[in-house]
């Protein structure tokens, strides 16, 4: 019953958000902000400075809750990569 619950949810923000073929993913937030701290970018790994916008997303993946930042950049870049992926299939 959950589950079906989260796929809708999904759906509904598809726009918003991207699909991973890794099962159980469910993006619960994705959000820019301006960083007040540094933070460190989990697709580059290269630092966020603090001042700079940056992607923040929040997720759960097989029970495990995720947090990350990304350079607003690295998270385009990363969401056009998983749309092509999807189109492929
Ligand atoms: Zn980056």
């Amino acid at each position: 019953m959950l589950k079906r619950i989260d796929r809708e949810q999904q759906t509904k923000r598809v726009n918003m958000t991207y699909k991973t073929t890794t099962k159980g993913f469910t993006p619960l937030s994705i959000r820019t902000h301006k960083a007040r701290k540094a933070h460190t970018c989990v697709k580059c790994s290269k630092t966020v400075p603090k001042g700079d916008n940056y992607t923040k997303t929040v997720a759960t993946e097989d029970n495990m809750f995720m947090s990350n930042a990304w350079h607003s950049s690295c998270f385009v870049d990363h969401s056009e990569y998983i749309d092509d992926c999807n189109k492929r299939q």
